[in-house]
């Protein structure tokens, strides 16, 4: 029988079989997708939500965060109505912080100029600060029905594969992929009978994040094994290669205070917010690490060391206007930085939001306290 044919743009595109395509892959996913908290929802709001913490996140780590975030800022309004500080703090640990800055002022914007609507479509809803092509795209066709095709690493992954190309990092080459996305998507939903788009730009990422993974994809379990061109021979170019980096901080506890070092506002990364005060490294070559931990944060991998020693607080590099006595209480209320909260709860000066009050956790190795 003859397969009705997506068309994929110019005469030297590879073409895939839409109608068949489509049928293996909303059949399989229907039956295998995992239970996430953000699908099946219909709230344009969480949407957005989930796209901007699945942006550089892995999945399971934005369950809990996602629902944490929900449950204090419910909707737009409420999160327009935030102060920033309070909604870094409910981001720390997450990385990226511009994004929960940007999602903010998104929030403010639609509140304050919008009248609380979100556009819906992806045209319009890249006006929104924050939203580039991919997020729109995403929001578009999953909370509005709108037929446009979501291109995120997996799903071009999944594409290439599929048509047998190598990877191309040209603009011509992005263009082809985009191409045979959007020939792929079903049209828009009509009222009342679900969500076709949005169900099948879903159904390409699951495939691409379960499946098609980059090493070792699992073609024998996978839906449109019939139809791709490669089958698991397709090439994976090597990743950028891992930077190590040592790194010294200081913990100095004055009663129920620990001294935190403001980051700069101009700051390339993680602008504004609290974390240790960093120490130069060859002030602590002659003292022993209560800490010893990696950290890894994009393409560098951390060796971080932390001292105790009231000595140390000399050699801190910061302005003392960069300084701030908080108190332990308040700790899981400030925008801390991913590596301070991890450092904090380690040592059981904090604890992680599962569990009780901050005290010391059990084995952490004593803390030096000091005297105003
Ligand atoms: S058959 Fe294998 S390589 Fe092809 S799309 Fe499926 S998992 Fe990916």
């Amino acid at each position: 029988m003859k397969q009705a044919v997506a068309k994929t743009g110019p005469a030297h595109d590879v073409e895939i079989p839409g109608i068949e395509f489509r049928r293996q892959l909303l059949g399989w996913y229907r039956e295998h997708a995992r239970a996430l908290p953000w699908r099946g929802i219909d709230d344009p709001y969480a949407t957005w939500l989930s796209e901007i913490m699945l942006q550089q996140t892995r999945v399971a780590t934005v369950i809990d965060r996602y629902r944490e975030f929900l449950q204090r800022f419910p909707n737009l309004q409420a999160l327009a109505a935030a102060e920033e500080n309070d909604v870094l703090a409910l981001w720390s640990g997450l990385g990226y912080y511009r994004r929960a800055r940007m999602l903010h002022r998104g929030a403010q914007f639609v509140v304050g100029e919008l009248q609380g609507k979100m556009p819906t479509t992806a045209a319009e809803l890249k006006a929104l600060p924050g939203v580039g092509d991919y997020t729109a795209a995403a929001i578009a066709s999953i909370a509005f029905g709108e037929s446009v095709a979501v291109v995120d690493g997996n799903v071009e992954r999944v594409l290439l594969r599929l048509m047998g190309l190598p990877e191309e990092r040209s603009t011509k080459g992005r263009a082809r992929v985009t191409r045979a996305a959007q020939a792929l998507v079903p049209s828009a939903a009509k009222r009342g009978i679900g969500n076709p788009p949005g169900d099948h730009n879903q159904a390409m990422m699951e495939l691409g994040a379960t499946i098609c993974t980059p090493k070792s994809p699992l073609c024998l379990q996978c839906p449109v094994v019939e139809i791709c061109r490669t089958r698991g021979e397709h090439a994976t170019p090597a990743r950028a290669k891992q930077k190590s980096r040592s790194v010294a901080y200081l913990l100095l506890r004055r009663g129920e205070k620990v001294l935190l070092e403001r980051r700069a506002a101009e700051a390339s990364l993680m602008p504004g917010m609290l974390e240790l005060p960093p120490l130069p490294m060859d002030a602590v070559a002659e003292y022993d690490p209560v800490l010893r931990v990696r950290h890894a944060i994009t393409n560098t991998n951390y060796d971080v060391q932390v001292f105790a020693e009231s000595k140390l607080r000399d050699t801190i590099p910061a302005a003392a206007s960069d300084l701030v006595w908080t108190p332990v209480a308040k700790l899981r209320e400030m925008p801390l930085t991913g590596l301070a909260r991890k450092v904090l709860q380690r040592l059981g000066v904090m604890t992680s939001p599962n569990l009780g009050t901050p005290s010391s956790a059990p084995g952490a190795p004593p803390i030096l306290t000091t005297k105003p």
